[in-house]
């Protein structure tokens, strides 16, 4: 099988229909957006070895790469139009490429986002796909928008995907779940663009994705920990192991964000359409730095990073 049967196999899928011109030209071409919308546009690369195994199920691999792009336009409170796929391969492998398009369009299809072109070629296994989404102009939910008096809610539950790293082949499958099928929470993105005022998707762990929220807004903030939602499995994990799991562990995709306190009552009533817990996990403060108190309001330990590849 040769390059381009490989991509007209797997991954052209017949004539566009949100964009102009998809798959099979040199460029694809957009529709221009309407007047007052924006382009949201986001890159995520996914390489063997590091994000996932070589020997990982191949549809997981197809979703996640999709699910982390999807997450940043859901962060963002865009809504996806469509993406582009780079993808090195070290071999024409048709079973993997089956399962990999397969749990990539999967979650395509769901939040009707089109893919409209790509690359292809032979190297060490690395998925890389850029998303493009709209907005109303203005209604980005941006990282240096949170201000004092702020509540900060978080949605869904965390820690589940670190567990399931820690614990391997032994993690349950309402774990491995989370680490290999991330549901990126696009609608409720959507939901918070007049709502919320600052969101970050959770990715690298909790302290360390609110803290690029306080240093963009120039703010600080406080974290009830006994407010913070666990993943059920955490349960089962000793009590001293959790904050790092929950507030270190990342993968969760979860989403993290800011609000005037008058908004509560209106993000309260999100939960139940959308099927997803929503927790008021504590606020933003003046100042500068995340704090994390314990059930007796004493600060708890520091070290509880975000993930950084080059540290
Ligand atoms: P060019 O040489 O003009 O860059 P290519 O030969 O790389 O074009 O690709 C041919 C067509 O196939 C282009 O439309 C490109 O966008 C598309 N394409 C290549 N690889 C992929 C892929 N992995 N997924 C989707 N579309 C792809
Ligand atoms: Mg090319």
């Amino acid at each position: 099988m040769g390059e381009f049967e490989l991509i007209s196999r797997f991954f052209d899928r017949g004539p566009a229909r949100r964009s102009e011109l998809g798959v099979g030209d040199d460029c694809a071409i957009l529709r221009a957006q309407a007047p007052g919308t924006t382009l949201a546009v986001a890159t995520d690369m996914l390489v063997a070895g590091r994000h996932f195994l070589a020997s990982a199920d191949p549809a997981s691999v197809g979703h996640k790469a999709l699910a982390v792009n999807l997450s940043d336009l859901a962060a963002m409170g865009a809504r996806p139009l469509a993406f582009t796929l780079a993808l090195a391969l070290p071999d024409a492998d048709e079973r993997w490429l089956e399962g990999f398009s397969a749990g990539m369009f999967a979650l395509a299809d769901q939040h009707d986002c089109e893919l409209i072109g790509g690359d292809t070629t032979r190297g060490p296994l690395n998925v890389c796909i850029t998303v493009l989404g709209e907005l109303p102009v203005g209604a980005a939910l941006r990282r240096d928008r949170a201000e004092p008096g702020d509540d900060l809610w978080v949605s869904g539950e965390l820690g589940g995907a670190a567990l399931a790293v820690r614990l391997g082949e032994a993690a349950l499958p309402a774990e491995r779940a989370r680490l290999d099928r991330p549901q990126p929470r696009v609608a409720l993105g959507l939901a918070l663009r007049h709502l919320a005022r600052a969101a970050i998707d959770v990715s690298d762990g909790l302290v360390g994705d609110l803290g690029h929220v306080c240093e963009r807004s120039r703010v600080g903030a406080e974290v009830q920990w006994p407010a913070v939602p666990l993943a059920p499995g955490l349960a089962q994990s000793a009590a001293q192991d959790r904050p790092a799991l929950a507030l270190a562990g990342g993968d969760d995709y979860e989403l993290l964000f800011s609000a005037a306190p008058e908004n509560r009552s209106s993000i309260e009533a999100l939960a139940g359409p959308l099927g997803l817990r929503l927790s008021r996990i504590g606020r933003i403060v003046p100042g500068q730095g995340v704090r994390v108190l314990d059930e007796r309001g004493r600060p708890m330990a520091a070290g509880l990073h975000a993930y950084d590849h080059f540290a």
